[in-house]
């Protein structure tokens, strides 16, 4: 039989928590619930979608290899030039290629307990060695189970290449400030690479100090940022993420790029998109408005809440947690169960419209009635 790699024997195929397929076949959209995959509920700018339709009569052509445009329109945004971009099939791809071409089998990879899952599978892909650094203490006062800068500046060692950190972080929803950042970059050697992932950036508050590491890129050339179209602009089933960082890190990611990783229709919704920025704001004040509900629901309820600057809010449901998902899976409500993370007793339930928050709200009481 086929031998894997032995970083890759190691490895298990990434698990969306539920099989959606089969939950759209079994409830009606009027039952369903989708909560579990941290999506935005109120979809991308009409104006992604109408130069998607303006796409279709040239399906039968490659995209632009390097996809010129939509690099110019977000190096403009950032202000950055566009050979510090690279564009991927989400930003799930560019975290894996990033490991794959800094880290081997000699090196290690630092990253915090509850960091992004695809952290670990890059590392161990890229058959290095995970350094994972203990998270802050479930009990800490304001960012529980949020990374320890501290910590993971010290698990640093010669044989380290790559950081891994998320700002707002998933599945945690935690954050640290931009000053936290600096000075950790300032204790990070010059020839470790550190790749911040800001999917969740646009969703966070401006006065919540879960600032962008943008600003941050001038001066260390060592910094790799991730972005997403998947989260705030709404446009998951697009699969385009970017990264930006300095233009010798970006040409050494090219190496690794596939041709056409981003295909056409998505590289066009993706510049429309960036244009419309109004579309942009009102889903984040809609989204800053529901998780703030959100969570107030579920502290009503008792329940712990940990605290969030993205679309999503991890919440402790205690040791009936399986009980209590499996139940509301039946009532069609779907959230993410974070066994995988060693976190069993929490469930991660993703801020959606009123009207699903009010229904997810209803099968919880239903199943708490029973349960307490
Ligand atoms: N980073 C984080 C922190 C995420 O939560 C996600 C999506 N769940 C990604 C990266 C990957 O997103 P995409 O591949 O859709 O860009």
């Amino acid at each position: 039989a086929a031998r894997a790699s032995r970083g890759v024997q190691g490895l298990k195929a990434y698990d969306p928590g539920h099989d959606l397929v089969a939950f759209r076949r079994t409830f009606s959209e009027s039952q369903l619930v989708e909560l579990g995959s941290n999506e935005n509920p109120y979809g991308p700018s009409p104006d992604a979608r109408a130069a998607i339709l303006d796409q279709l009569h040239s399906l039968h052509r490659y995209p632009d290899p390097l996809g010129a445009d939509l690099k110019r329109a977000l190096a403009a945004k950032h202000g950055v030039e566009a050979k510090q971009i690279l564009l991927g099939n989400g930003s799930h791809e560019l975290l894996m290629q990033l490991a794959q071409a800094f880290a081997g089998a000699d090196d290690d990879v630092v990253f915090s307990r509850y960091g992004f899952a695809v952290f670990a599978l890059a590392t161990q892909a890229a058959g290095a060695t995970m350094r994972i650094v203990p998270a802050l203490p479930d009990d800490h006062p304001t960012m529980p189970l949020g990374h320890d800068l501290d910590a993971m500046a010290a698990a640093i060692t010669d044989r380290t290449k790559l950081v891994y950190l998320a700002n707002p972080n998933n599945p945690t929803g935690t954050w640290f400030g931009r000053d936290a950042f600096a000075a950790f970059m300032a204790k990070v050697p010059a020839h470790v690479i550190v790749v911040m992932d800001e999917a969740y950036a646009e969703l966070a508050d401006a006065q919540a100090d879960a600032a962008s590491a943008l600003p941050l890129l001038s001066s260390h050339s060592n910094l790799a940022l991730t972005r997403t179209f998947s989260k705030a602009y709404g446009l998951a089933g697009l699969r385009v993420g970017y990264l930006i960082g300095a233009p010798g890190l970006v040409a050494v990611m090219e190496r690794l790029r596939e041709s056409f990783n981003v295909n056409g229709p998505a590289l066009a919704a993706c510049e429309a998109a960036l244009g419309d920025t109004a579309h942009l704001q009102w889903a984040r004040e809609r989204n800053a408005e529901q998780r703030v509900a959100l969570a107030e629901a579920f502290e009503r309820r008792g329940l712990r809440v940990a605290p969030s600057q993205t679309n999503f809010v991890l919440v402790q449901f205690g040791p009936q947690t399986a009980h209590i998902e499996a139940e509301l899976t039946r009532r069609g409500v779907v959230l993410r169960p974070m066994g995988g993370y060693g976190l069993p007793d929490y469930l991660r339930v993703t801020v959606g419209t009123v009207d699903e928050n009010r229904r997810l709200l209803a099968a919880i009481d239903d199943v708490l009635g029973q349960v307490r």
